[in-house]
């Protein structure tokens, strides 16, 4: 029987070697929501091995335009039912785990390689990066509104969201209740945040520290190398001094 993989078996920075890894790792997923269906969906479809989805949201018809895998069926369940059974019917082989609750720092846990922040509320996204900068555990910022997506791959060595984004700022941060959300951003930004983790999980490689900036509207894509803050709140010297 041809390997359901073969395709990306043959990507030469992958082979077997690559796919093998991203079968033995596990995931922490927190939001379902735009960007967490896009990133669950294609990293289930690629063979992570074990997937964790936080969310406590349920289907809204206003999600449909934008939140993929979500049908009109599934209007008025549970985000994380609904996923989970898209996620499973696409991939048996991968374990799918849920976790029907807030975001709170309990959950984070070093038995997972990475997490992906996929929510779209900034104190959590400055909870999530303080959580895992304490505990030495690498995640991926990601964050769109309008037509403009951001994605960073973030160490505890590295610059981090609040080098970044001091959170005095976060007021002028847009938020896509506010100023809406073209539904290709959002593919665009959650598929970014799915590359930074598919050659970090196949390959062990990664760039931390350097925020793309895209734009579907104007199609203006930058990378920035964001340099990390002396002041910063959060103690980088604290994990670089332990390893
Ligand atoms: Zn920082």
């Amino acid at each position: 029987m041809t390997n359901r993989y073969d395709r990306q078996l043959k990507i030469k920075q992958i082979g077997i070697v690559g796919q093998k890894r991203l079968e033995n790792s596990h995931i922490l997923v927190v939001g379902v929501g735009g960007l967490g269906s896009f990133v669950s969906s294609e990293l289930v479809k690629a063979g992570v091995g074990n997937i964790t989805l936080v969310d406590y949201d349920v289907v809204e018809i206003t999600n449909l335009h934008r939140q993929n895998l979500y049908t009109e069926e599934d209007v008025g369940i549970d985000k994380l039912v609904a996923m989970k059974s898209h996620l499973q019917k696409a991939n048996k082989d991968v374990t799918i785990n849920t976790i029907n609750q807030q975001y709170s720092p309990d959950l984070l846990d070093t038995k997972y390689d990475l997490v992906i922040d996929c929510t779209d509320n900034f104190p959590v996204k400055y909870q999530i990066n303080q959580d895992c900068q304490e505990r030495g555990i690498n995640h991926i910022f990601g964050t769109c509104a309008a037509n403009q997506g951001q994605v960073m791959f973030i160490d505890p060595t590295s610059a981090c969201l609040e080098c970044l984004y001091p959170k005095e700022n976060i007021d002028k941060l847009g938020l896509s209740a506010n100023i809406g959300t073209n539904p290709m951003i959002v593919a665009l930004t959650g598929s970014l945040q799915a590359s930074l983790a598919m050659k970090f999980l196949t390959s062990g490689k990664y760039d931390a520290g350097q925020l793309l900036v895209l734009d579907n509207w104007t199609f203006d894509f930058r990378k920035i190398r964001v340099n990390k803050k002396s002041d910063c709140p959060i103690d980088h010297h604290n994990f670089e001094e332990r390893s």
